[in-house]
């Protein structure tokens, strides 16, 4: 067997995904690629490894839409085959809470270096895309690229199910809104550039969340994170 074969043929090709705390991300990219390796570099350089995901190689059904992806084919990751994180200072902790369970390789990359430089252990995840890219009910879940999640509380207390997302126009005494920036922040900084939400009103006066500047329809219990960058990852062929 030649080197070639063993290295192209025989083994199936896997992404390799490198996910820097300073916000840059690189992808490693093979041909014909059935799996992705997701690594995040700390800020002393530490390799920590996140875990192997298979993928769900799928028609993108909206390729004229620049929003989710122009390739022919996307690549989903199910959410559901996360596992927390937790090495030294360096963890987060995630819990997915809707049928809308998978995500796009790209945006799964976004979101591990967004979670790790928050190191909360109480994400919990309202919904990306289904397995074949759509997401009705929602209109703009598509390919895995846009995402819910429930408000962060101060209590740090994980609730999943119908009616559990904390409504912050009803209860702003237990929105942890120091987290909650922090986390929209950390999202921008890793590929998101528009975030849907709700201000928040305590003794009458009225607050704002960072890149909130508004109220939209329905988003007093969830942040949508929306119109991600697809230059933001570079990509190196291999
Ligand atoms: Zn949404």
């Amino acid at each position: 067997m030649k080197d070639n074969d063993k290295e192209f043929n025989v083994k199936p090709a896997t992404h390799i995904y490198k996910i820097y705390s300073t916000g840059k991300i690189e992808k490693c990219h093979r041909e014909g690629a059935i799996k992705g390796k997701y690594h995040y570099i700390d800020n002393t350089n530490k390799n920590h490894f996140l875990g192997k995901f298979y993928y769900k190689y799928i028609t993108n059904k909206y390729k004229f839409n620049r929003k989710y992806g122009l390739t022919k084919k996307i690549n989903l990751v199910d959410l559901n085959n996360i596992k927390n994180y937790s090495n030294g200072s360096i963890s987060f902790g995630f819990t997915m809470d809707s049928p809308r369970h998978y995500v796009n390789e790209f945006t799964l990359a976004s979101l591990f270096g967004a979670m790790l430089e928050c190191g909360f252990d109480d994400f919990v995840c309202n919904g990306f895309s289904k397995a074949d890219g759509s997401s009705s009910p929602s209109v703009s879940h598509k390919n895995g690229y846009h995402g819910d999640f429930k408000y962060l509380r101060k209590d740090k207390v994980i609730k999943t199910g119908a009616g559990t997302s904390l409504d912050i126009s009803i209860e702003p005494k237990k929105f942890d809104f120091t987290r909650q920036n922090k986390f929209i922040n950390a999202l921008n900084k890793f590929g998101w550039t528009n975030f849907l939400g709700w201000t928040y009103t305590l003794n009458k006066t009225v607050y704002y969340l960072d890149h909130i500047s508004k109220n939209t329809k329905n988003h007093n219990h969830h942040l949508h994170i929306e119109k991600y960058n697809h230059d933001f990852i570079s990509i190196k062929n291999k």
